[in-house]
């Protein structure tokens, strides 16, 4: 399943390619025949995204609201004329300028919502370290919670936007035991992972994969501050799909099991904090 940074790159590229141009949209597949008609001849506001919500704001407060869910993509690619780009697979939704066609495969949700819809989907969602400064919502709801500190990482209206690797990676970045309950988590742990995230998804925005090892970090913000791209290696993790292999700190055996639906990899000896 897509992470929150993939969202905010879509939205960002979405932005880029229509904001301020009328656009074509249709429903090749035709699942999205009329919902398409209401957005076709619009022009492009915003494309903003909450979490894993992508809405595209169109004229006439008419506003595309696109979950991928697990299986979903959304590609943005130029086209000299758009005439000549063929559909391929089953497109549920295509916007397009003579410059840029966006093709939508797939996904759990694409619907046309009123600001008063999507107004009430924001509210159902925790703050994004994407778009939200102040996570403190999420603290008040972890504070609250008998639930592991591992499980409560992946409910969107605790955090939004955090998925499987940035849960596992993040809590091990801080030595904490997943395990921790909620109401027993310091608040000087909650503020770790919170700047962390607010650290490590917009690298994610910027170069399209989840960037955790503490070397690759500063490698890609170094490569960013310097306007430089980016040539990481193969992509690493410290826990995230390592179960059984040697934590690159202490040498014990990464664990795995499942928590809240995903798979949780940790280390039993390096995370022991609450
Ligand atoms: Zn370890």
């Amino acid at each position: 399943m897509p992470e929150g940074h993939t969202l905010h790159r879509i939205a960002r590229d979405l932005h880029a390619a229509f904001a301020g141009q009328v656009v074509e949209v249709s429903s090749p597949q035709g699942r999205f025949a009329s919902g398409a008609a209401l957005l076709d001849g619009q022009e492009v506001v915003e494309a903003r995204a909450h979490g894993k919500h992508l809405f595209v704001e169109l004229t006439g407060e008419r506003i595309l609201h696109v979950h991928l869910g697990l299986i979903g993509t959304f590609t943005i690619d130029a086209a000299a004329y758009v005439g000549e780009m063929p559909v391929v697979g089953q497109v549920r939704c295509r916007i397009a300028t003579e410059e840029h066609v966006a093709d939508l495969r797939g996904p759990m949700t694409c619907a046309v919502v009123t600001p008063d819809e999507e107004a009430a989907v924001h509210a159902k969602l925790g703050p994004d370290p994407l778009r939200d400064t102040d996570g403190g919502p999420a603290r008040e709801r972890i504070r609250r919670s008998r639930k592991s500190i591992a499980a409560l990482l992946m409910e969107q209206d605790v955090v939004a936007g955090v998925g499987n690797v940035y849960r596992c990676e993040v809590l091990f970045r801080h030595r904490i035991n997943p395990a921790t309950p909620g109401e027993r988590l310091k608040s000087a742990s909650w503020q770790l992972i919170w700047s962390d995230l607010r650290r490590l998804l917009p690298l994610g925005v910027a170069t399209s994969r989840i960037v955790t090892i503490t070397e690759q970090v500063e490698e890609v913000e170094a490569a960013l501050a310097k306007g430089e791209d980016i040539d990481l290696d193969e992509r690493t993790s410290y826990v995230y799909k390592r179960t059984g292999e040697e934590c690159l700190v202490c040498g014990s055996r990464i664990r795995a099991k499942d928590v809240a639906g995903r798979t949780l990899y940790w280390c039993g000896n390096c995370q022991r904090r609450s």
